[in-house]
C-alpha cells in the first residue's frame, strides 16, 4: 500500500518530521510516500498544523483523513470545507511535557518559591507552607492532557477536583460537569488549572463571575487556550487582589503582543505557548497509526466530533 501523504505543516517542521514518519509508516506495514507538493486530487492523507497554507480542502476529493500535528483544533475545525474526518494529536510526549509543566508551576505557587528565588531574603519570616493535601486544585477539563495532569497532582498528594462537559468517574479525583458542577469546583480551588478546548461553549468561561468564585488569592494556570479567559476581567482580578496570581502560556493573540498589560503585570506570568509540544519521534507513529487503519478501514484515532468542536 501507498498512499500518498501531503505534509501540509510547514517546511521547518517538515524537516524534523519526515524521518521519523517514513520509519513509523515502515513499521506499520506502510511504503511512505511523503510529499510536500502534489495535485489535490491525488492525495490520500493531510498532515496539518496551524497556518499550514490548506484554507480550501474541496479539491482533496480522495483525502481520506486530515491528521492535526496539534492536539488543540479550534482553528480547523469550522472550516466549512472540510467534509473529510479530522483527528486530532494526542502523543504520550505532549502529555509528558504538559504533565511537567503544570505540577511545576502548581508546586511554585504551592510552596510559594518566589518569596525566595532571585530576592535576598528579607527577616526571618519562616511560615511553612501548608502539605498538599492542604490545597485542592481545579482541574478544568479531563481529557487526554487533563487527566494526566490530574493523576500527577493526586500522585503528589494535592486533592484534584475535576470537570469536564460529561459526567465522568475517575478514581482519586472529586469530578464534577455543568454549570453547578463549575462553580463547585471553582469555590473550592485554590488553584486552577483550564486544560479545556477553546470552542463557543468554553470561550470567556473563565469571565468576572467565574473569578468571583475562586477563593481570595487563588491562582489560575492557564495553558489551555487563551480565549479560555476574559483578559480585562483577570487584569481586574489580580488588580483588586482577588487573585493572587496568573501564569499563561497562551493568549488570543500570540505572539503576545510588547505591549500587552500581561507582560508587566507584577501578578502575571507569562511563558510562550511552550507548556508542551509535539515531539516528532513519538508524533510519527500516532499519524502513522491513523493512515494505517485508514488504508485498513478501521475506525480512526482521536477523531474530532465538529459538533463539540474538539
Ligand atoms: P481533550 O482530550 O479533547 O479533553 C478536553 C477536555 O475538556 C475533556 O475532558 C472535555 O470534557 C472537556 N470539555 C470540553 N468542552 C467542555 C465544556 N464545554 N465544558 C466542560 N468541559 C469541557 O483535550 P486535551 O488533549 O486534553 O487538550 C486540551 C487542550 O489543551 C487542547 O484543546 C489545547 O487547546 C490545549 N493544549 C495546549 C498546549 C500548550 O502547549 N499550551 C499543548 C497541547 C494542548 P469531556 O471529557 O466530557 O469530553
Amino acid at each position: 500500500m501507498t498512499p500518498t501523504i501531503l505534509f501540509s505543516a510547514g517546511a521547518e517542521r517538515f524537516d524534523i518530521y519526515a524521518a521519523p514518519l517514513e520509519d513509523a509508516l515502515r513499521r506499520a506495514g506502510l511504503t511512505p510516500h511523503l510529499v510536500t507538493e502534489a495535485a489535490p486530487e491525488a492525495v490520500d492523507y493531510i498532515v496539518v498544523a496551524p497556518g499550514s497554507g490548506i484554507s480550501d480542502f474541496r479539491p482533496y476529493t480522495r483525502c481520506k483523513a486530515v491528521l492535526s500535528l496539534w492536539a488543540g483544533v479550534e482553528r480547523i475545525v469550522g472550516n466549512p470545507t472540510l467534509s473529510q474526518p479530522l483527528c486530532r494529536m494526542v502523543d504520550t510526549a505532549l502529555e509528558a511535557g504538559m504533565v511537567e509543566y503544570v505540577t511545576g508551576h502548581v508546586l511554585r505557587h504551592h510552596l510559594g518559591m518566589d518569596r525566595f528565588i532571585n530576592r535576598p531574603l528579607a527577616g526571618w519570616d519562616a511560615t511553612v507552607p501548608p502539605l498538599a493535601s492542604e490545597r485542592p486544585v481545579a482541574m478544568l477539563g479531563l481529557g487526554a492532557l487533563g487527566l494526566a495532569c490530574a493523576r500527577a497532582l493526586t500522585g503528589l498528594g494535592f486533592p484534584v477536583l475535576g470537570w469536564s462537559r460529561s459526567p465522568r468517574a475517575v478514581d482519586d479525583i472529586a469530578c464534577h460537569h455543568g454549570v453547578e458542577g463549575l462553580s463547585e469546583v471553582l469555590a473550592r480551588a485554590q488553584i486552577a488549572v483550564t486544560l479545556l478546548p477553546l470552542t463557543p461553549q468554553t470561550e470567556n468561561l473563565l469571565d468576572a463571575a467565574a473569578m468571583a468564585r475562586m477563593p481570595q488569592g487563588a491562582v489560575l494556570i492557564n495553558p489551555g487556550r487563551g480565549a479560555l479567559i476574559d483578559d480585562d476581567a483577570l487584569l481586574a482580578a489580580l488588580d483588586a487582589g482577588h487573585l493572587g496570581h496568573a501564569t499563561l502560556d497562551v493568549f488570543r493573540t500570540e505572539p503576545l503582543p510588547d505591549d500587552h498589560p500581561f507582560r508587566s503585570h507584577p501578578r502575571v506570568t507569562v511563558t510562550p505557548h511552550i507548556a508542551a509540544a509535539t515531539r516528532p519521534e513519538t508524533a510519527a507513529g500516532v499519524i502513522a497509526e491513523n493512515v494505517r487503519r485508514g488504508e485498513a478501514g478501521v475506525p480512526f484515532l482521536h477523531l474530532v466530533d465538529r459538533a463539540r468542536g474538539y
